[in-house]
């Protein structure tokens, strides 16, 4: 075959691959969208484990209407305008792919409205053609609609699981962003039934919400941790080694918001609990670490599972000694922060 360039459509249905592995991921990339726009409260309708029906309503700040072309164009972006805003990046998007990616393996709209704007606008993309930008109102923010995802990429639908399974992953990642944003009300129906309604309670993380999340016991054993040094921040709970799991299912860690996996840090956590802990069992913890956006890369992968740190081994250290040091607080007997 001669080289030839590929068709924009099919470049999306490329990049969906990566971008675009289940409903989950849809459901991901919609909500970050959401919050990065300012949401306070985000609607999550689902169908069919979000197979035939993925909705995501904000109450953000909305875009014009002659912008909605582009916010389903590839590579573009309102979040990032240079490498150096790149290296300070603050926001949870940044590649301007998910929009295009999604669009081209599903039936989509966006229908939006901006604050100042006289009325909403709306466009349909199907299977990646995209459609005319028609009039349409819309109370301030934005509702993206995901129907029939992979319909037009049968050897992916194929591999979608069943229902409850597809809901689970679903579920599984909005809990970790309700533990991160305790600030925004998040609500999710299933099938036309509410199935999960986290509050917006405040900035703190309420007792409430970690109860919610991780459940009483992890709530009643909880160590609060908060300690700074070298312009590192670490902050949350972690379990006492009373509570501790056969497996990581309770293993949370944020980076400047984001959630990721991050060998090191779970390393540096395990190693703190090695002398209080069974063999074979995991702690359970909730922990944020906040530092200069410049010292942590977030563009590794295209989902942002993953970061690099600038100084991986200074990190490490931070985290493996603040975490040691309130255990053998709380062994010594005096907490040092309230079981919550
Ligand atoms: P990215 O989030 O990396 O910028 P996306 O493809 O996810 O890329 O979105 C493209 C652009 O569309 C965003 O930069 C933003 O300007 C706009 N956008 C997407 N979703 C929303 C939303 N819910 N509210 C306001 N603007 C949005
Ligand atoms: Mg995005």
């Amino acid at each position: 075959m001669p080289i030839r360039q590929l068709p924009d459509i099919l470049i999306n249905q490329i990049a969906a691959g990566e971008v675009v592995e289940r409903p989950a991921s849809v459901v991901k990339e919609l909500v970050e969208n959401a919050l990065d726009a300012g949401a306070t409260r985000v609607d999550i309708d689902l169908e069919e484990g979000g197979s035939r029906l993925i909705r995501i309503r904000d109450d953000g700040a909305g875009i014009p209407g002659d912008e909605l072309p582009l916010a389903i164009s590839r590579h573009a972006t309102s979040k990032i305008a240079s490498l150096d805003d790149l290296e300070g990046v603050g926001t949870l998007g940044f590649r301007g792919e998910a929009l295009p990616s999604i669009a081209s393996v599903s039936r989509f709209s966006m229908t939006s409205r901006r604050g100042d704007a006289a009325h909403g606008a709306s466009l349909d993309v199907d299977g990646g053609r995209v459609g005319a930008v028609t009039p349409k109102p819309h109370p301030q923010g934005t509702t993206v609609e995901v129907r029939d995802l992979f319909f037009n990429v049968p050897a992916r639908r194929k591999f979608l699981k069943a229902e409850r399974t597809e809901l689970g992953h679903i579920e599984e990642w909005l809990r970790q962003l309700a533990l991160a944003r305790p600030d925004v009300e998040l609500r999710v129906s299933h099938n036309g039934r509410p199935s999960k309604r986290w509050k917006g309670e405040s900035d703190l993380l309420s007792d409430v919400r970690l109860n919610e999340t991780l459940g009483e016991e992890f709530a009643r054993n909880a160590l609060h941790v908060d300690h700074a040094a070298a312009g590192l921040r670490l902050h949350g709970w972690i379990a006492q080694p009373a509570y501790n799991r056969a497996s990581a299912d309770q293993q949370y860690l944020y980076v400047n918001g984001r959630a990721i996996r991050d060998r090191s840090v779970a390393h540096a956590v395990k190693q703190a609990y090695a002398d209080v802990l069974f063999h074979g069992r995991q702690p359970a913890y909730v922990l944020f670490l906040e530092l200069d956006p410049r010292r942590v890369d977030v563009n590794v992968h295209p989902a942002k599972h993953e970061v690099r740190f600038r100084d991986a081994r200074l990190i490490h250290d931070f985290v493996y000694r603040t975490l040691q040091g309130a255990l053998a607080e709380t062994r010594a007997g005096t907490a040092i922060g309230q079981g919550v």
